[in-house]
């Protein structure tokens, strides 16, 4: 076999010690094709192609003296972040054989891809099927690494391969689980399907879905503590922690995903300090991470804290009413913190400011948080009467009410109303405590204990009850005229979701007409205030690069379609549908993956209906959004390629 150009220097290796005659089967049957795919080669994938121990060692010993040479010389690599403690790996060039069950090189017919779920900094994300060897199918979620005509971007595949190595040693119900890895072209990521989508999109799924019940949410956050004490006694950091990455494994399991940013700790005992600018989700973050850039496990906890308070806020960006760049001297010189979400008890919202506190010292630990949310649990019970009481929550007999607030030691004449969800309208209210009977949890502590508050935590929260001092009380602003609140966070290609709130550092930008803050940039930014240290240059370079001013928009925000059992079907209105158009809608939805019926309906108004066009257009925008060429470009790829979106996809992705 005639070797080619860019694995010439696997048959170099192999040559030099002596075992030349295993280059076809590495290079066909294990698809190694560059020296970092030997990181996920294991000895089964060896033996499998008859090669022996003995000759496994010289290969790995030779891997090894391979990347010890060609360490420096990785294009595009990671110069400004080589201070940066590797993710764990093994001193050995192969991956020890733990108890990893699936997690294996697959090969690339075993895999085939379906939906588009999203995108990300690395690439794309589809729905998949993976067949094992057995013929059993099992559904996965596939991340495709994007490519260049010369191979994926040195960064890119280094960060795609960090993200791989993480997730390969990890195993814990509440983290999204790696399947395996297909070293084809392009490299993809075969994950554990988590088929209800992100937290962060239930939250925000406009009415009529329903909001979620807070016991439900108190749920999500002891699972989350729980796989997050896991990661921690691992010596890892995540560092984006947020209801973006906590994907909905089923109605009442998440799973903490993305584990692109996630760091092992190195340096000053359990800290990681990053080595020069990168992209971090500056309003999740502690101040410590944005002053120093320095993470642990107590930023982690911080950012516990923020995505409690996403929870309790139906997802609503924090700190989206305080320009980026006075964030840090909010935290930290007005002491300042988020305000307490109607949604949210007291109980927990001391919990969250003492995730919140200065110092990192001071903050929980993952394992303590468990039981503190135990703690903090919202008492239940019953509705013992209609209640249909004007302003009142209507509720009866039988109905589960969470409370949150009033308890059982406050039914005294002063606070004779409590306010609470009822569980099976999912409205939350006030209504007479006289109407709702506590159960009595203590027998079942596993799952919801009524809280006891702990006489430190009472002290902090009657000194400030919304963290916030009095003088620097924030108030939320109403949203600008014709600005949305809450809108779900906006995407900008090649950039983290994690970021957009990066993006928009700073004020307004004069002159420049009011543009929304999630369309504004740090290049458009004055630094910050005098005093503060230098706002950190949280600019992705493929952004500047491909997005010149003003021409691209943000990426909108496409919710996957997700079959959510709790959803109604999206974009119902009070109206009577027209089965016409409705027909039209699902037409056109069907033939476009991952655009939301809201967007449909669009497409169609503005081609007076005519379905082909309204495909076409969406079509057109998909690429669009996927690539740095302009639309004109997009439609002449599409008409090439005959309107197969996917084909068109392929292409713009290898030709960035
Ligand atoms: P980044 O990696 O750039 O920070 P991200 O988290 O959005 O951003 P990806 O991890 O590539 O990027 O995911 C892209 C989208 O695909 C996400 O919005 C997520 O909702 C969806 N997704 C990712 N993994 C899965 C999965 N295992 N199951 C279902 N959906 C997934």
């Amino acid at each position: 076999m005639l070797p080619e150009a860019g694995s010439l220097w696997l048959l170099r290796l192999l040559q030099d010690i002596q075992l030349a005659q295993f280059y076809p089967s590495i290079l066909e049957k294990l698809n190694v094709t560059r020296p970092e795919h030997f990181d996920f080669v294991r000895p089964e994938d060896l033996d499998g192609i008859g090669m022996g121990r003995p000759a496994q060692r010289r290969l790995a010993e030779a891997v090894k003296k391979h990347h010890s040479r060609n360490k420096p010389k990785i294009p595009g690599g990671f110069a400004p972040e080589q201070k940066e403690t590797t993710p764990p790996s093994d001193s050995s060039p192969f991956l020890p054989e733990p108890e990893r069950g699936l997690k294996c090189l697959i090969p690339d017919g075993a895999v085939s891809r379906g939906e588009l779920l999203g995108s990300g900094c690395f690439g794309v994300v589809h729905r998949g099927l993976w067949t094992l060897p057995s013929g059993q199918s099992v559904p996965v979620a596939i991340k495709s690494l994007r490519v260049t005509p010369k191979g994926p971007v040195g960064t890119e595949l280094r960060d795609f391969l960090r993200e791989v190595s993480v997730m390969m040693n990890l195993e814990h119900p509440h983290l999204l689980q790696l399947h395996g890895l297909v070293l084809g072209q392009p490299l993809q990521m075969v994950m554990e399907l988590a088929p209800l989508g992100s937290l962060h999109a239930r939250l925000t799924a406009p009415a009529p879905s329903p909001p979620l019940p807070i016991v439900l949410l108190c749920l999500f956050l002891r699972q989350l503590a729980g796989a997050m004490a896991y990661l921690g006694a691992r010596g890892l950091v995540h560092r984006d922690l947020a209801t973006r990455n906590l994907l909905l494994a089923s109605p009442c399991t998440i799973k903490v995903a993305d584990f692109g940013l996630v760091r092992q700790l190195g340096g000053a005992p359990g800290r990681y300090v990053m080595g020069g600018p990168r992209p971090i989700p500056y309003a999740w973050c502690a101040p410590e991470s944005l002053r120093q850039g320095a993470f642990s496990s107590a930023s982690d906890v911080w950012m516990f804290g923020v995505t409690l308070w996403e929870m309790f806020s139906g997802g609503k960006e924090p700190w989206a009413w305080v320009p980026p760049y006075l964030i840090l001297q909010r935290l930290e010189k007005d002491q300042a913190r988020l305000p307490r979400p109607p949604l949210c008890s007291k109980a927990l919202y001391t919990l969250a400011l003492h995730c919140w506190a200065l110092h990192p010292a001071d903050r929980p630990s993952f394992s303590c948080l468990e039981g503190l949310i135990q703690e903090a649990w919202p008492p239940e019970g019953h509705c013992v009467r209609d209640v249909t009481e004007p302003r009142s929550l209507r509720m009866e007999p039988g109905d589960p009410i969470t409370i949150i607030e009033g308890s059982a030691s406050s039914r005294s004449p002063s606070s004779t109303t409590w306010k609470g969800q009822n569980g099976r309208t999912l409205k939350v209210g006030s209504f007479p405590a006289s109407a709702v009977t506590l159960a009595d949890l203590r027998g079942s502590p596993a799952t919801c204990p009524v809280h006891r508050g702990s006489p430190a935590w009472g002290e902090q929260s009657r000194g400030s009850t919304d963290g916030v001092r009095p003088k620097a009380k924030l108030r939320e602003l109403p949203p600008a005229k014709g600005q949305r609140r809450n809108t779900p966070l906006q995407r900008i290609k090649g950039i983290s979701k994690s970021l957009e709130s990066v993006l928009s550092l700073g004020p307004c930008p004069t002159g420049g007409g009011s543009s929304p803050p999630e369309l504004r940039h740090a290049r458009d930014v004055p630094q910050g205030p005098p005093g503060l240290p230098p706002r950190p240059p949280f600019v992705s370079s493929s952004f500047q690069l491909s997005q010149p001013p003003g021409e691209r928009p943000s990426w909108p925000k496409r919710e996957p379609l997700h079959n959510h059992p709790l959803e109604a079907p999206r974009g119902s209105k009070a109206t009577v549908p027209d089965p016409k158009l409705q027909k039209r809608v699902m037409e056109v939805e069907l033939s476009v993956h991952g655009v939301t019926h809201q967007e449909c309906q669009v497409a169609l108004r503005a081609t007076g209906g005519d379905v082909v066009s309204a495909i076409q257009n969406l079509k057109v925008d998909q690429l669009f959004h996927l690539s740095s060429r302009s639309r004109a470009d997009c439609r002449r790829i599409l008409e090439h390629y005959q309107w197969d979106l996917s084909a068109a996809s392929r292409y713009v992705l290898a030709r960035p």
